[in-house]
């Protein structure tokens, strides 16, 4: 709902980090993406906690993929998620050991597999056989074996929105248990010379607020392992059970307990154990729950509005192009109008974005503090899959990111201007001097 650090004054001015949004957003200009590290901090040390002894978690950088980001990934020792080329850059760049870098995603070109390889990234997460086979002949080219895990589909409904669900059998990702698929991956995996499998993955959607569905993941990876030690006399070394915890966007959700969590899904997989077997190590992959709490937008009130069926717009500086949740998944969020915080939320308006689309809306049917023109408006747990889909637009620059701790403000992300519009723009050339 909010971040960890933050205060309302008896004016209704917040501040978060120490800091006064106020004086944020005066400073460094809006829409302005704000990350409580505090916050940031305390959802991966509780993830680490909660793993200790069992596995490690590793942050899934599609959640917010900085360089600053990743320095605090590194600084407190969990591993990271990558699921492209991009991400992995960023990751190098910030120092992160290659070997605590996992590489996701059903599509790695072979410029990102060749990437992958020289770092030394320490798992490709294997997504289809064709994709295997590349990287079995791409390693075998650069000598040495790929250590891999094969992502499996345990074909279970996530109660989540279908385009975050991704366990279900007809999902695009993975191997399904079913018909046989999952272990014919396995026995070809197997047989490549350079190719080493280290276990198993599953992620089975994303915001999913009870325990259910976790535990449901994990004891069909464990029946699949079971089986394939049966069969194959193969067992895993590691058991990677994805992330997809969700955070209190309203005060309705009741997200898991990455601690009471961790323990339930740590005993199962143990329970599963044949005798004589190592228990797998487990991975876990959290990213909105490590930063979605922590991060909040500034936005500028422009104009207010009433329709003649009795809605308020209040159209703000930004919108789609730095937060398109809303308009993708019908995602909702909780707002504030900031120097006025201390008064009833009793306005009901929508919070319309700038851009040239009756979808950019960002709040529908909010509850907010008498908002006027020219008033900082906050637009709450933004944190994850915010700022790491945003887009440029109508041509509208992406904002800054911000980091706030203890009454400081440090620059994570640069504002993008007019000259970063026009970057990678070339003038139309005459049709006689064109080059193919
Ligand atoms: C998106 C994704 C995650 C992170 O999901 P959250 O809901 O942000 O925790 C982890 N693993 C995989 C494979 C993903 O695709």
């Amino acid at each position: 709902m909010h971040p960890d650090t933050y205060v309302k004054s008896e004016t209704g001015h917040i501040s978060v980090g120490g800091v006064l949004l106020r004086d944020l957003a005066l400073r460094f200009g809006t829409p302005l993406y704000v990350i409580d590290y505090e916050t940031v901090v305390d959802r991966m040390r509780q993830y680490g906690q909660a793993l200790q002894g069992w596995g490690t978690p590793y942050y899934a950088g599609k959640a917010f993929c900085c360089r600053a980001m990743v320095e605090l990934v590194k600084q407190e020792g969990l591993g990271l998620d990558v699921v492209s080329g991009g991400e992995l850059v960023t990751a190098l760049s910030a120092g992160m050991d290659p070997a605590r870098i996992l590489f996701h995603g059903n599509v790695k070109t072979r410029e990102e597999i060749r990437l992958g390889l020289t770092a030394g990234v320490g798992h490709f997460v294997i997504d289809s056989l064709d994709e295997l086979r590349r990287i079995n002949d791409m390693a075998g080219e650069s000598e040495g074996a790929a250590v891999v895990l094969l992502r499996l589909t345990p074909g279970i409904e996530a109660h989540t929105h279908e385009f975050i669900r991704t366990g279900h059998f007809d999902s695009k990702f993975g191997f399904a248990m079913a018909e046989g698929i999952a272990t014919q991956a396995l026995e070809q995996a197997l047989a490549l010379k350079n190719i080493r499998v280290e276990g198993f993955h599953a992620h089975i959607g994303s915001q999913i607020l009870d325990d259910e569905p976790f535990l449901a993941n994990a004891e069909a990876l464990m029946q699949f392992s079971h089986d394939c030690w049966e069969r194959l006399s193969y067992w895993p070394s590691i058991i990677d059970l994805g992330g997809g915890i969700g955070v209190r966007y309203s005060g309705q959700d009741n997200p898991p307990q990455p601690g009471e969590l961790m323990n339930r899904l740590a005993g199962l997989v143990g329970e599963w154990t044949p005798p004589g077997q190592t228990r797998p190590r487990i991975i876990m992959e959290p990213g909105r729950s490590i930063v979605a709490e922590a991060g909040f937008t500034l936005y500028r009130v422009e104009a207010l509005k009433k329709t003649p069926g009795g809605r308020t717009y209040v159209s703000v500086d930004g919108g789609m192009g730095d937060n398109i949740r809303p308009a993708l998944y019908d995602a909702s969020y909780t707002c504030d109008v900031d120097g006025k915080a201390a008064r009833t939320p009793s306005y009901a308006v929508t919070v319309a974005g700038r851009y040239c689309e009756s979808g950019d809306i960002l709040v529908r049917d909010a509850y907010v503090q008498d908002p006027a023109v020219d008033d900082l408006l906050i637009v709450w747990d933004t944190g994850a899959y915010g700022y790491s889909m945003a887009s440029t637009y109508n041509r509208v620059p992406r904002p800054a990111v911000v980091a706030v701790h203890e009454g400081q403000a440090q620059v994570w992300i640069e504002r993008e201007d007019w000259q970063d519009v026009l970057r990678l723009d070339r003038p139309l050339e005459k049709q006689r001097d064109l080059t193919i």
